[in-house]
């Protein structure tokens, strides 16, 4: 299958041309009201908030500490002239490593719109949480070489929280065309689709216009940034939170003592408390050994919270693991909400309550549209099982406390595929879900490896013979970076990553090239 795939793939691979060119990649403390320094100004905002109404959840903590206009890490830090990306920032993401990974996302595209029927009109692409453009400039840089599809292109529409990012887009897709206003953001023009407007929208709730009918939408590394819950389950009568350090013991806002132990022998039945955030006790601040904990930490909360009620009751998934004493779960609604409305504007709104279609072969349902689009979700995250304790903080390439320096540390958490998946097909009957599979899988039954070859051979026809060294150093990293990409040890890139796709429903009848399916004739 692998092979044949391959082997259609061919020609779309020559027609791409050649190698793109590299990509250019406080100490100070702030007092608060408790007259304690804190590392940052958003610390200090983050301590007064929680002194006023308690302590907060993850996820309203890793919301401000991401987009707040106030000091957050993708709206304020890379205005100090800080890059997030590259060696010299925090993470290096698949596309600032090759441009393979955007190239085969773009040739993802094309063969999704040609085993659509290849539309002429009325076609949206859609990328959540762009970065520096580079996907976005790839992806363009391979459609504009299939111009039926390239002309079939109405808008392209960026979902972006950070200013500043959107200005780097700006520069790399637009070129010297100016940001303008638009109705639902801001607009410019794109350079690699002559006349096709890009606009740029900050509300993760995205609409495009109802008359574009087929949405591409993709997504790397954006839903990992987006705000998580994380509940642990305890037995009821339990008051104390947490284990080891992670517990002092601080009481929260939620204050009602949980109710009293019921007068029956039998086991007090388990429920699901929320890990809530708030300021380290000062004296493991202030006279800590040598080197600092982190300004904040997770208790549990001691009573249930309006978020541990509703959120793990969404999923069977979770009801599964409440008996299981001390098991703690992330939920990301956020998430959940996002993996809805790709589904809602690729198949349309749901009409009736779905059932399972990940690869099944059950009966088309009736829609009140013709499904159409397709979504490309890449991330990384557990395949199948509900992600635990996954919060994790980044900076300049190293793991951290996701609990200290807010706004200076990048915040992510594992994605939980299933619950998209869930999301998805729980929002359309329209639409069915494919994967996750891993990326080093999909990048290969997208023939990366072959284009990688002819990039390598393109790089050194290029050059001036065997003894060129530019030309040869152009193909090592073009060959290390590949290789990065499909790497499947267990922390490689290629194990690591998993590639979703949400499609118009088939019945299970076609599979999408990379799951499985073949190239459309
Ligand atoms: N897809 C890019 C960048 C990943 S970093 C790449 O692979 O290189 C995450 C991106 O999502 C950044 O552009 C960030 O500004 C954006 N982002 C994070 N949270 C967001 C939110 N809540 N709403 C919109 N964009 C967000």
């Amino acid at each position: 299958m692998v092979a044949n795939v391959t082997k259609k793939l061919r020609p779309l691979l020559r027609s791409l041309g050649c190698a793109r060119a590299g990509n250019p990649c406080t100490n100070a403390r702030y007092s608060s009201s408790i007259a304690r320094t804190w590392s940052t100004p958003l610390a200090k905002s983050l301590v007064e908030t929680i002194t006023t109404t308690g302590p907060i959840s993850i996820a309203s903590f890793m919301r401000q500490c991401l987009t707040s206009t106030d000091g957050g890490y993708y709206t304020t830090n890379a205005s100090e002239h800080r890059d997030q990306f590259g060696k010299s920032g925090d993470f290096i993401t698949s596309p600032e490593i090759s441009q393979i990974f955007g190239e085969l996302v773009g040739i993802w595209l094309v063969t999704e719109w040609m085993a659509q029927g290849r539309k002429t009109e009325g076609v949206t692409l859609i990328e959540l949480g762009p970065g520096r453009g580079t996907l976005m400039n790839d992806v363009l840089r391979t459609i504009r070489n299939f111009k039926p599809m390239a002309a079939s292109i109405e808008a392209i529409y960026l979902v972006e929280a950070s200013p500043v990012l959107r200005e780097t887009q700006r520069k790399l897709l637009c070129g010297s065309s100016p940001l303008e206003d638009h109705p639902k953001g801001y607009q410019s023009k794109s350079k690699h689709l002559p006349g096709v407007p890009i606009i740029w929208i900050e509300d993760l709730t995205f609409k495009p216009e109802e008359k574009l009918s087929t949405p591409f939408i993709i997504a790397h590394e954006f839903f990992d940034a987006l705000p998580i819950h994380a509940f642990q389950s305890t037995q009821q009568a339990q008051t104390q939170p947490l284990t080891g350090t992670e517990s002092r013991g601080i009481t929260t806002s939620v204050s009602a003592p949980p109710p009293p132990r019921a007068s029956t022998p039998s086991r007090p039945k388990n429920e699901w408390r929320e890990l809530v955030v708030s300021p380290t006790p000062p004296a493991s601040v202030i006279s800590p050994p040598k080197t600092p904990g982190p300004e904040f930490e997770l208790t549990l909360s001691r009573a249930p919270t309006p978020y541990s009620r509703l959120l793990p009751t969404i999923s069977p998934r979770y009801a599964n693991l409440l008996p299981n004493t001390g098991s703690t779960i992330e939920i990301c609604p956020s998430a959940r909400t996002v993996a809805s409305t790709i589904a809602e504007l690729i198949g349309g709104v749901s009409t009736a309550p779905h059932t399972a279609r990940v690869g099944l072969k059950t009966p088309t349902p009736k829609l009140p549209r013709q499904p159409s689009g397709a979504a490309l979700i890449v991330d990384y995250g557990p395949a199948s099982t509900v992600p635990i304790s996954t919060l994790r903080g980044i900076r300049s390439h190293r793991i951290c406390s996701p609990l200290s320096e807010p706004g200076l540390v990048d915040l992510s958490a594992d994605v939980d595929f299933s619950a998209l998946a869930e999301a998805a097909l729980g929002a359309s009957e329209g639409v069915e879900v494919h994967g996750p599979v891993e990326q080093a899988h999909w990048l290969q039954e997208m023939g990366g490896t072959e284009r990688c070859d002819i990039l390598v051979q393109k790089a050194r026809a290029g050059g001036g013979g065997p003894k060129d060294v530019e030309a040869e150093e152009m193909a090592e990293r073009l060959v290390s970076g590949w290789r990065r990409l499909v790497d499947r040890t267990p922390n490689g890139m290629g194990k690591l990553y998993k590639v979703m796709s949400v499609v118009p429903v088939s019945g299970g009848v076609r599979r999408p090239v990379g799951f499985g399916g073949g190239v459309a004739e």
